[in-house]
């Protein structure tokens, strides 16, 4: 059979339209709202459940802001999240807990005398699927009292390790995973522990023996190094904005509380501490109380690094010049 050019051509037309839609843009850039005097970008235009997204304002050019210079502060989903002033604007991150509906949810953007402004953002729902362990019944639901006492204790700790986080951005690099691995359990998937609903798993698991070396995801201060009842030996890394990085189940610490730790610093090693079924990792990325998926968080960490400013608005010539 003959090939017919024109033919070919046609079949080159034909596919032409089964192309996906390009604006040119790729697909995690910044949507830009102008709304009353500011300019929002936010990454990405529709974040999952799960999921962090980047916020970044300006003030317009032209535009008299009542009181320029201000504390911003945003609430998403009824919880609070930090805003950190840097050259020309402000930058912060917000997360949408797992089990968010899907729907559009109002991002406040809140200064010292109300409502500075109001922006719907639309949210997709995520199933992560189920998933079912057995672990020593202690394990699963203490009864014992001087675990029930350490429970306490490590609630206690948490709370004060997650209290303190530094209000400006301390991670300087986009994240990157703590080893390199094959996941055997991913994110937000719900739990049966012992045939009993337990909380969705706020983390990645990597398959890990004992002993493998595990290092920073990012920069940051270390606000916990030590053993608590259920997370074994962990460490916890304040990278600021109350973006916080957990690494589990350690069989040895190799950090201080307080200590600042650069991106692949050593901190540890894995192990099987804690409540596990067998030795391996659990790296988890905590942002203002809530679990969002860390590798997803590998790439929408970069978008607080690279907030693309209107060098026509404020006084940022190049809002990178603080980062
Ligand atoms: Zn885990």
């Amino acid at each position: 059979m003959k090939f017919n050019g024109w033919f070919f051509l046609f079949i080159l037309f034909l596919c032409s339209f089964m192309l996906p839609v390009s604006s040119g843009a790729a697909p995690e850039t910044f949507v830009k709202t102008v709304k009353n005097g500011y300019a929002v970008y936010h990454s990405p235009g529709k974040p999952g459940a799960g999921q962090a997204l980047v916020v970044a304002l300006q003030p317009v050019a032209g535009e008299k802001l009542k009181n320029e210079s201000q504390l911003l502060s945003m609430t998403f989903l009824k919880r609070e999240f930090q805003l950190e002033a840097v050259a020309g604007g402000w930058r912060g991150i917000v997360a949408v807990p797992l089990g968010t509906a899907a729907g559009t949810y109002d991002l406040v953007i809140k200064s010292q005398a109300g409502v500075a402004l109001v922006l719907p953002v639309a949210v997709n729902d995520r199933d992560y699927g189920e998933q079912r362990l057995t672990v020593k019944r202690e394990m699963a639901t203490p009864m014992r009292p001087e675990n029930l006492a350490k429970i306490k204790r490590d609630r206690h700790n948490l709370k004060v390790a997650y209290g303190a986080s530094g209000s400006y951005l301390l991670l300087s690099d986009k994240v990157r995973a703590p080893l390199n691995s094959r996941l055997t359990s991913p994110f937000g998937t719900r739990r049966l522990l012992n045939g009993k609903p337990k909380s969705p798993h706020g983390g990645v698991d990597f398959k890990a023996a004992i002993g493998i070396p595990v290092a920073a995801a990012a920069s940051g201060q270390v606000v916990l190094a030590e053993a608590l009842y259920y997370s074994g030996r962990i460490v916890i890394i304040d990278h600021g904005l109350s973006i916080f990085s957990l690494y589990m189940h350690l069989s040895e610490i190799d950090c201080r509380v307080g200590e600042r730790v650069d991106r692949g610093q050593i901190i540890g090693k894995s192990g099987k501490s804690g409540r596990v079924t067998g030795p391996h990792l659990h790296w988890g990325v905590k942002i203002a109380g809530v679990f969002v998926d860390p590798l997803r968080f590998v790439d929408d960490s970069k978008h607080l690094l690279t907030i693309p400013w209107d060098a026509e608005n404020g006084e940022a010539e190049n809002g990178k010049s603080k980062l």
